[in-house]
């Protein structure tokens, strides 16, 4: 088991340097209906059902290499113009690691046509007393908070974290709630039991009651790599898609 902060502090250095953060890929992708993405690397969770392949969540040291803010929004900005994509975003690992990188490429779209999504696990933001706030005059931004598991025991199931950190995701989007930000949940349910799920809606109430309406269904896509690690570590899911079959309700 492990703490995610303490995670976070010993993969800094491998994450970025000063503002330039370590990217393993930018690409045209078909989510949201169309977008650029830039692929970030190092997490501070290790998820079972991670889609990054094991060499990027194992040896992240060996992948990519680091950008400017200024450099990783003109790489965007071209593959959209290019792709037609109106929305650019940040995922593959964790992009809130190196606040100064994404506050920076946050200010340069500002000033762009673009819409920006942001793609978190919501640690940093829920243990951070100032993160949310930070990202609060930013008009452009849309932050997506992916919950792993619906209670403190899933999400110590599916990342091998202190199950307490959990808090800390749903601690997000309190913060980002109150700092104006727009932002939804998404949760990772196809290691969930219903009534956990019924219990998750009551808290996302309790923080703000549009959480549960705006709540994004993830479900597992069935990667080999990823059911390889799932065999691995002993878990059987309910509900997964192929690769080369999401339903488009999920896309
Ligand atoms: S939080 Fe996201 S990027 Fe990090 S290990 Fe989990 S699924 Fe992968």
């Amino acid at each position: 088991m492990y703490d995610p902060i303490k995670r976070t502090r010993s993969l800094e250095k491998i994450a970025y340097q000063g503002r330039d953060r370590r990217y393993y890929r930018f690409r045209g992708a078909k989510w949201y209906g169309g977008i650029a993405t830039g692929d970030v690397a190092v997490c501070n969770l290790r998820c079972v059902f991670c889609w990054a392949g094991d060499s990027i969540m194992d040896r992240p040291q060996d992948v990519g290499k680091y950008h400017s803010p200024v450099d990783a929004f003109s790489r965007l900005d071209k593959i959209a113009s290019k792709g037609g994509y109106s929305q650019l975003r940040l995922s593959g690992q964790e992009p809130t690691i190196g606040r100064e990188h994404l506050l920076e490429l946050l200010g340069l779209v500002e000033k762009s046509p673009y819409r920006f999504i942001l793609e978190t696990n919501g640690i940093l933001l829920g243990s951070e007393p100032d993160y949310a706030s930070a990202l609060s005059g930013f008009r452009k931004l849309h932050v997506r908070v992916s919950l792993k598991g619906t209670c403190e025991e899933e999400f110590n199931s599916m990342t091998g974290a202190e199950p307490e950190s959990f808090k800390l995701q749903l601690a997000a989007l309190s913060k980002l709630k109150d700092a104006k930000v727009s932002c939804h949940p998404a949760v990772m349910v196809s290691f969930s039991t219903k009534e956990n799920f019924a219990a998750l809606s009551d808290r996302l109430d309790e923080i703000d009651r549009s959480l549960f309406q705006q709540l994004e269904i993830e479900e597992l896509i069935a990667y080999p790599h990823v059911m390889k690690r799932l065999e691995t570590a002993g878990f059987t899911t309910g509900t997964s898609h192929p690769p080369h079959d999401v339903p488009n309700d999920l896309v």
